[in-house]
């Protein structure tokens, strides 16, 4: 395995080559997908006893298979939440796979993880959490949401043993991310949903705790609430709901999976005031902190309460809780054992380019969504559905019935111009389909945004 011989050398420098070539690009095409026959048709048998050598396979990668994928990374891939990780991230995710760091306990990957711990601090001096609160990095929203989850609830149970018996119940609202109700599900809690895809507000989680029985009130152990909602960009009362909760003695669960990011933007830190009352938050650095896939992040108020909650025991781990003592182990506050060093390319380029950088580059993505309301606003076959929130726009072409969109984005992919697919907003009991963009991309130009409105006409 370890000879380095002729072939290696040269696939080495392919890879290379291909990498640098890929990342300083600035017309890369955005791919489109095929179906898994007509792939299989153009790449023939990969797998063989006997190889089918290093060269044939990177070529077909490059030539077939490389572009049947969205590249998210794309200045006119508006859709989902796309990202644009830094070059420098980039490069240093490779420096992460060459390295092979067990990054599961501090006696086998100090170094990797003191360089997570430095970006992590970062992070969560960004929260404005009380002293002692710290996190861990992720493989994303999902598994930070199912640790913070499940940290919450074995907290609760720890509180009464009655509670040990009870199936736990956790409140959000229907704008929160449809990971809380899948990991819930993963978990076995139930969830019940305040009505609003708008801002929560105290108000309404208020009555929706006053509405519930009095088994469902002592089976309620947490409230979620989000940071930028993932289809409008929406951050609730935080305030308010840190305030209930605190009152109610509930934990209190911030996903900011996509909005974290802007929580180093001046011009809108303010909204997420109250986020320094959680006891845990979720945000993902491979979307709002320019990190390559894949990368999220949980914190907690205490981390000793996520400590008991998911240490994993067993004879063959001693020896690393003996000297890894020494030092942080990041297994413990989430449900992974064996990890990639996941914060580690977040660190180089946080590093090289400093925080003032990061700072700039969400506040573009503000302001793009900002220049696309103000054109929306000004062109009479558009008009906005709500003010754009964080880099969220929700906009409608006058008009149109659902398959027009549907049918829109497709055209605007296969021509390989632009990634924007609709989605549906919701108002009193009626769904809208509508147009969204959501700008991460700080290369993204109000040139694009104005073409793609324009395809609209
Ligand atoms: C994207 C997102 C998630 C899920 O995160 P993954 O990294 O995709 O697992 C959870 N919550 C919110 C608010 C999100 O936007």
């Amino acid at each position: 395995m370890h000879k380095i011989d002729l072939e290696l050398v040269e696939m080495t420098l392919d890879v290379m080559k291909y990498t640098i070539g890929r990342i300083s690009s600035t017309n890369h095409k955005i791919g489109k997908p095929k179906k898994a026959e007509e792939l299989k048709a153009l790449v023939g048998e990969t797998i063989t006893n006997e190889g089918i050598g290093g060269e044939v396979a990177f070529n077909l990668w490059k030539k077939h298979l490389m572009k049947a994928n969205v590249p998210v990374d794309h200045p006119r891939n508006l859709a989902f939440v796309p990202a644009a990780p830094t070059r420098a991230a980039i490069m240093f995710d490779l420096v992460t796979s060459a390295s092979s760091i067990h990054g599961a306990y501090w006696m086998e990957g100090a170094g990797g993880i003191f360089c997570e711990i430095e970006a992590m601090r970062w992070m969560v001096s960004l929260t404005g959490l009380p002293e002692g609160a710290f996190g861990v990095f992720t493989s994303g929203g999902t598994a930070a949401n199912l640790s913070a989850i499940v940290a919450a609830r074995e907290n609760w149970r720890s509180l009464d043993d009655q509670n040990k018996v009870e199936k736990g119940l956790i409140i959000t609202s229907i704008g929160a991310h449809s990971s809380i109700k899948a990991m819930a599900k993963v978990a076995d809690i139930d969830v019940v949903l305040v009505d609003t895809e708008d801002r929560l507000e105290g108000e309404a989680l208020q009555n929706s705790i006053k509405n519930l029985t009095a088994h469902e009130r002592k089976r309620l152990f947490a409230v979620v609430g989000t940071g930028g909602t993932t289809n409008a960009g929406i951050i609730d009362d935080l305030f308010a709901i840190g305030t209930i909760c605190e009152n109610e003695n509930l934990w209190f669960h911030v996903d900011a999976a996509y909005g974290g990011g802007a929580l180093v933007a001046d011009s809108v830190r303010h909204l997420f005031n109250g986020i320094e009352m959680a006891d845990s938050i979720t945000i993902d650095p491979h979307k709002w902190m320019f990190s390559p896939y894949d990368c999220g992040a949980v914190i907690y108020k205490k981390p000793e309460l996520a400590k008991k909650a998911h240490s994993q025991e067993g004879s063959y781990l001693d020896i690393f809780k003996d000297e890894g003592a020494h030092g942080f182990n990041p297994t413990d506050y989430q449900i992974q054992l064996t990890r990639r060093v996941r914060g580690l390319p977040l660190w180089f380029s946080l590093a090289m380019h400093g925080t003032d950088r990061y700072k700039q580059a969400v506040e573009r993505g503000l302001e793009l969504a900002q220049i696309a309301g103000a054109l929306i606003e000004k062109m009479p076959h558009v008009e906005l559905v709500r003010d754009p929130s964080l880099s969220c726009v929700l906009y409608r072409r006058i008009g149109w019935k659902p398959e027009d969109y549907t049918h829109w984005t497709y055209e605007n992919h296969k021509k390989g111009f632009a990634l924007v697919a609709p989605t549906k907003w919701k108002t009193g009991d009626s769904f809208e389909t509508v147009s969204r963009f959501c700008f991460i991309n700080p290369d993204t130009t109000e040139k694009d945004i104005q073409l793609i409105l324009e395809s609209m006409v």
